[in-house]
């Protein structure tokens, strides 16, 4: 299998993830994800409890890209504590910047470690940055 093609499978098997694309019943943040060139409109439901991302969901609709990486965002950050969700989005944005990562920023980031292949393509790289922008404002306070 090329690596095109494994990039392709990974993306349609995390846009097709039902689980994270649901209401929630405790919601402390929320952060609306807009991107107008593509038509993605992602909106980042959080429960923050005891510094912990206690809950994380996503409402709304977007292309392959953009949902995938909702999805493999989710996964990365749901359970762990808020200060390791804000070093997991730092990782992420410092791969798709082109910075080399560590072991364990790798591992923190997760199946998301596959949208690197997006920095190179500006029409997809909003797509595949939309919800950790979210994530960024909701994690640090960025409002
Ligand atoms: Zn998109």
């Amino acid at each position: 299998m090329s690596l095109e093609s494994l990039y392709q499978k990974t993306i349609l098997e995390y846009a097709g993830m039902k689980q994270h694309n649901r209401k929630l019943e405790v919601v402390s943040n929320m952060e609306r994800g807009h991107n107008p060139s593509c038509g993605d409109d992602l909106t980042l439901l959080m429960n923050v409890k005891d510094g912990m991302v206690e809950d994380i969901s996503f409402l709304g609709k977007g292309c392959a890209i953009s949902t995938a990486s909702t999805n493999m965002m989710i996964e990365a950050v749901k359970g762990k504590k808020v200060e390791d969700a804000q070093r997991t989005v730092k990782a992420f944005f410092d791969m798709m910047a082109g910075k080399e990562l560590s072991n364990e920023e790798i591992d923190a980031i997760g199946d998301a470690e596959i949208l690197e292949f997006t920095s190179g393509m500006p029409a997809r790289i909003k797509c595949a940055t939309l919800s950790w922008h979210s994530l960024d404002v909701i994690v640090n306070h960025k409002k």
